[in-house]
């Protein structure tokens, strides 16, 4: 059977298409490391998928990567420090289906869940009316604040969020099943994707939503009909979220610096 493209279904030929738009990796410079849990080690952060088509690469995709650019450079570029707040304006839109396509493209190449996507794929081409069962939520995340014990004094750091990531996340709450949830996080900015597991009834996303509000404090969930959303600084620090797999594979990351030295 032909391989066809990810997006639209065709048997079209398929291309390269970055996992992170290229525009935007030409924008941070690539001394990033990521984790892959597909392959177990640690590599540069420029992940390529090779399962979509020329037309929806170049004609449906590659706005949405002007966009997210568009978005980096007025808002994202440079972490927010603590008790910040900023007025994010955005087309809700475009904005999402950004946001989508980084996370399934993402998730295939990390092997992960993919199946909520699949019913999206026409309004990640498209636009249109965004379809039930999708929430995208934002969050303006704080520095994190670590003891430095090398000197002879115990002092505080200041350590403000500095990376891009795109991550599956589990929602551990009663009806968190129901969701799929990932988060595309660029410093401060860190945007939460829940999708409907059931493609039907949408019940027990509401519910999930529900919890996910009540449980991480200081998220907001972007109005279709809105232009501007204001959000200011969260409780939760983005480092915490990603330290565990920094501690575990510390040894892989050193060696990874050390190889690129
Ligand atoms: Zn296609």
């Amino acid at each position: 059977m032909p391989k066809t493209c990810a997006f639209c279904d065709g048997e079209n030929p398929l291309t390269k298409e970055h996992v992170w738009p290229s525009s935007f990796l030409e924008r941070i410079g690539k001394g990033h490391a990521h984790y892959s849990p597909k392959s177990g080690r640690v590599h540069g952060g420029d992940y390529i998928v090779r399962d979509v088509c020329q037309e929806c690469n170049n004609v449906y995709l590659s706005p949405l990567d002007e966009y997210f650019c568009a978005l980096y450079d007025r808002y994202m570029s440079t972490p927010f420090g603590a008790n910040s707040s900023v007025t994010l304006e955005y087309d809700y839109d475009m904005l999402c289906r950004s946001m989508l396509k980084i996370a399934y493209n993402t998730a295939r190449s990390a092997g992960s869940e993919t199946e909520p996507f699949h019913r999206l794929c026409d309004y990640i081409l498209h636009g249109g009316s965004c379809p039930d069962g999708v929430a995208l939520i934002a969050e303006l995340v704080s520095p994190s604040y670590i003891e430095d014990s090398s000197g002879p004094v115990v002092k505080v750091k200041e350590v403000l969020p500095w990376m891009y990531r795109s991550i599956r996340a589990g929602l551990m709450t009663p009806n968190g099943n129901a969701v799929l949830a990932r988060i595309v996080a660029v410093n401060s900015f860190f945007f939460h994707l829940l999708l409907s597991r059931n493609s039907e009834d949408f019940n027990c996303f509401e519910l999930a939503k529900a919890e996910f509000l009540s449980k991480i404090k200081g998220t907001v969930v972007l109005n279709k009909n809105a232009m501007e959303v204001n959000l200011r600084s969260s409780p939760q620090d983005s480092l915490r979220s990603i330290l565990p797999l920094l501690v575990k594979k510390k040894d892989q990351y050193s060696n990874f610096f050390n190889r690129r030295k």
